[in-house]
């Protein structure tokens, strides 16, 4: 069956033809308001949203579906002590698609593992958000009219944060891109991620740490939120906290082209001033957001029975149990140590890819 686990799973090809539908679906609501009727999506948040679960909501009903949910883990038998996976199979077995977010890194998996329908990952924890990334690369294409030939500067928290890996995968298959890495040392990232998502695939890329020296040579900026809630040690959250702050200021130093991206919420990295800037594209993102959720959904609940085109990790049970404290595998009750070989050579957890000492 099809899920959305990883913006990968989906093609250049898929992706087009997406943006293509959501600019449809905003030009001409009407022609949809039916598509999904007599459908249930259901929208499982075992981890705080605004957005990405209103967006789904409003998604859904505005193709004439319906929606039942839950918007926080205490509100569900989480708290009673059920497993994701038991959570997954009951209600994959009341809906016809589910989009879910979790704390946990390859808890989506989880979800993949034990459901009766269709699952889209809505972010499980810094791992990737790739529905996030639909609703950037759908206003970049609209901003800039195209996917390809630009210098993309990423900000703030490039180790959690899990839109920037959703990002970064996705536009490393588009050629001319480069990648301009502004981050704090700490908060660098990952470096699974830069050898996947870059250098194997000859990516130019910079890292940097000053926001104001990087800007210039952007025609995207992406800035993002420090994840405090991925923080394993509070004082550190503090100091790091306001790394980056983009103001009207800074904003003279760029292109007069270049448009600002935030998959929101914004805490602090943005001066309300910048708002008014005609760069500024994050509130237009959150309307790309719900259109290309429109798409998605459509596509996935027609192409259900299709066979799958996405290469399937080639999985093992290995003799350790992942040491990545945000990893699902902590927390979800029996889970096999499910491993596989990267091209690397190195043993990498299933569920969130990280290296299985
Ligand atoms: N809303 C985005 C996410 O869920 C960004 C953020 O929370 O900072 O990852």
């Amino acid at each position: 069956m099809k899920h959305l686990l990883n913006i990968l799973d989906l093609t250049t090809e898929e992706l087009d033809d997406l943006i293509k539908t959501a600019l449809d679906i905003e030009a001409n609501p009407e022609k949809y308001q039916d598509k999904c009727a007599h459908k249930t999506l259901a929208t499982l948040f075992f981890e705080p949203s605004t957005r990405t679960r209103l967006s789904f909501e409003s998604a859904m009903l505005s193709l004439g579906g319906t929606v039942l949910g839950f918007s926080s883990a205490s509100a569900s038998s989480t708290a009673k002590g059920e497993s994701c996976a038991d959570t997954i199979e009951v209600v994959s077995g009341y809906v016809d698609i589910i989009a879910m977010r979790h704390p946990k890194e390859g808890a989506a998996q989880v979800g993949i593992d034990h459901s009766r329908c269709p699952v889209i990952n809505a972010g499980d924890g810094g791992h990737y958000h790739p529905t996030q990334t639909l609703a950037d690369i759908c206003t970049i294409y609209k901003e800039k009219g195209r996917l390809n030939n630009l210098t993309i500067g990423v900000c703030g928290d490039l180790k959690y944060g899990r839109t920037v890996h959703s990002l970064l995968a996705c536009m490393s298959r588009y050629s001319g891109i480069k990648f301009v890495l502004i981050s704090p040392k700490e908060l660098a990232l990952p470096e699974f991620e830069k050898q996947e998502f870059i250098k194997n695939k000859n990516i130019p890329y910079e890292e940097i740490q000053s926001l104001e020296e990087a800007i210039p040579q952007l025609d995207i900026l992406y800035m993002t939120r420090i994840q405090k809630e991925r923080f394993l040690d509070a004082n550190e959250y503090e100091r790091l906290k306001d790394s980056y702050i983009l103001t009207a200021e800074k904003m003279e130093l760029a292109k007069k082209d270049m448009i600002v991206l935030h998959p929101l919420p914004r805490v602090n990295e943005i001066s309300v001033k910048v708002d008014k800037d005609p760069r500024a594209c994050y509130f237009e993102e959150t309307r790309c957001g719900k259109y290309m959720r429109m798409a998605l959904i459509m596509k996935l609940l027609k192409e259900k029975n299709e066979p799958i085109n996405i290469e399937i990790k080639d999985t093992f049970v290995g003799d350790k149990k992942c040491a990545n404290p945000h990893c699902i595998t902590g927390t979800e009750q029996e889970l096999e140590n499910l491993v596989y070989k990267d091209k690397e050579g190195f043993i990498r957890c299933a569920y969130c890819d990280s290296i299985v000492k």
